[in-house]
């Protein structure tokens, strides 16, 4: 019995951290997505912030302040916040979008040259 694989919370992704980093970081959160932007969406009519909160329709998950790193880095230096599925899948979009617009080398890659 190792009872680490036995947590009782299963938010929208496969949990690589642990259950108490998780509550620790929705709780800290106040249970509601602490997206404020960053996935691209202003979130005006809930103040600049996303209003989703965590329940049975909405599952929120301790994902990377840092959409750039891995959530394992992101756990090793405490740099998490709760997202709500949207707001994850958007931002890290945005994320990669950003990069690879930053990188001219790598607009190469996809063979955009006008002929
Ligand atoms: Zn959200
Ligand atoms: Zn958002």
């Amino acid at each position: 019995m190792t009872g680490v694989g036995a947590v009782s919370f299963d938010p929208f992704r496969p949990p690589m951290i642990g259950a108490a980093t998780w509550q620790t970081v929705l709780s800290g959160a106040g249970w509601r997505c602490e997206c404020t932007g960053r996935c691209g969406k202003p979130h005006r009519k809930t103040e600049g912030r996303c209003g989703t909160v965590h329940g049975a329709a909405h599952r929120l998950a301790a994902v990377p302040a840092d959409p750039t790193v891995t959530l394992t880095a992101a756990v090793t230096t405490a740099a998490l916040v709760a997202l709500c599925a949207g707001c994850e899948t958007a931002t890290r979009r945005a994320a990669i979008n950003a990069q690879t617009a930053i990188d001219p080398d790598q607009l190469d890659l996809f063979g955009d040259q006008a002929a």
